[in-house]
């Protein structure tokens, strides 16, 4: 049994809530608007949850992981896009002090919290999304600097965000190996260009940007940690990311199974509530089976990060392959025992089905979680 400190679930409550109140009754709106909500920033910035993932030393909440992920359940249960803005920036903490020197820690970190920044993180570009390592974003050093150029696609949280992750090649023969370095690049430095919103299937809330770089003049203060680790430190930070990940996809499933709960006690069919029919109830039960599962993974994963465990990649790409696999099926089923109602906006349930999809892709698809699973397996 996955069992959390008074702490931890005091946070839980106190997010529950915010999610409930301020979060749930919105999210509809923000779907239809199809834009990144300022009122959202200001809601999770007021409850500094952008810096959850940050240490008390560098101005963060100090939340364990395991906490974090019981954040973003909560937030997830209530919207999915909300839920992303948050984790994406908790991919950018993780790296942060995954990369950074004990100069940049002390220098760069706390200014997150100090001027409220968001930190966008960009690792994939239009060639290279699954075989990472296969990016072309140039880094080219000249005295004190580094000149930047090429392409990132995909970057969540582009154009809110101030701060930008860029991973870029310092040494093109060597890539993974030691090639890749890690860039902090600022949205108004010479030469960033982002490219319009995209228009996606779900987390519509959620800004997803092209990132330009032309010739843009990075300090080498600002390469993150040392040159050629940038792909090392992704790796590492995908062990914590990919839970958070997974959690998404627990929140999600856990909004969906609820609200086909209730529906299914309250709609009639052949004079009694559908609830009552052993096809509903199969489903419900299935539902259930799956998110219990979801979050044995989700926590244990959570947890073992905290405790400093072992094979943490492994145990991540469990979590992250089964929770967001069971948040496909489970919204999906949540449409389905809402019948025609579960097709249109009037009930959540077709906005978490379209915003579970790509928790199947994103920070790894789950094909590439199956291979990494294979890999821990077979050596
Ligand atoms: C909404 C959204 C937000 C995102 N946010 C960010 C972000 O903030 N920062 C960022 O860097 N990236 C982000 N991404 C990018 C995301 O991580 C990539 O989309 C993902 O890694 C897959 O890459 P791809 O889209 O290029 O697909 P491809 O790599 O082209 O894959 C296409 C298909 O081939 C399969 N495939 C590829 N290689 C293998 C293999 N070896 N074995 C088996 N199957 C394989 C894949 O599983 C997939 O089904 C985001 C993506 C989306 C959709």
């Amino acid at each position: 049994m996955i069992q959390f400190t008074e702490e931890q679930l005091a946070v839980r409550t106190m997010v529950r809530d915010l999610a409930r109140k301020a979060i749930a009754p919105r999210a509809r709106a923000w779907d239809e608007h199809g834009q990144f909500p300022d009122e959202l920033r200001r809601l999770l910035t007021a409850h500094d949850l952008f810096v959850m993932c940050l240490p008390e030393d560098v101005g963060g909440l100090g939340f364990d992981l395991t906490t974090q992920c019981l954040v973003l359940e909560e937030i997830a249960k209530a919207d999915g896009a909300a839920a992303v803005t948050l984790q994406d920036q908790g991919t950018s903490s993780h790296f942060l002090l995954n990369a950074c020197t004990p100069e940049q820690r002390r220098t760069l970190v706390p200014q997150i919290r100090a001027r409220q920044l968001l930190v966008a993180f960009c690792l994939s570009e239009p060639g290279s999304g699954s075989d990472a390592g296969g990016l072309q974003t140039r880094a080219v050093r000249e005295g004190d600097e580094y000149v930047l150029r090429g392409q990132k696609t995909w970057v969540t949280n582009g154009g809110p965000a101030e701060w930008y992750i860029v991973l870029a090649l310092t040494d093109p023969d060597k890539r993974t190996r030691g090639g890749i370095s890690a860039f902090l690049v600022d949205r108004d430095a010479p030469g960033v260009q982002l490219g319009p919103p995209m228009k996606k299937m779900g987390l519509r809330a959620s800004a997803t940007v092209d990132l330009f770089l032309e010739d843009v003049r990075v300090s080498a203060a600002r390469r993150l940690g040392a040159e050629g680790q940038g792909f090392a430190y992704v790796m590492k930070t995908f062990e914590a990311s990919r839970p958070q990940v997974a959690t998404l996809g627990l929140g999600l499933a856990e909004g969906a199974y609820d609200y086909a709960l209730g529906y299914a006690k309250e709609r009639h069919a052949f004079g009694k509530p559908i609830a009552e029919f052993q096809a509903i109830q199969f489903m419900l039960a299935d539902m259930a089976t799956q998110i219990e599962a979801a979050r044995l993974l989700v926590y244990q994963a959570a947890q073992m990060f905290d405790a400093g465990a072992p094979d943490l990649t492994y145990y991540a790409s469990l979590a992250k392959l089964f929770a967001t696999d069971a948040a496909m099926r489970v919204t999906t089923d949540a449409v389905q025992i809402l019948g025609g109602a579960g097709y249109v906006n009037e009930h959540p349930v077709e906005r978490m089905m379209r915003d579970a999809k790509v928790t199947q892709i994103f920070e790894g698809t789950n094909q590439i979680q199956r291979v990494i699973i294979a890999r821990h397996i077979l050596g």
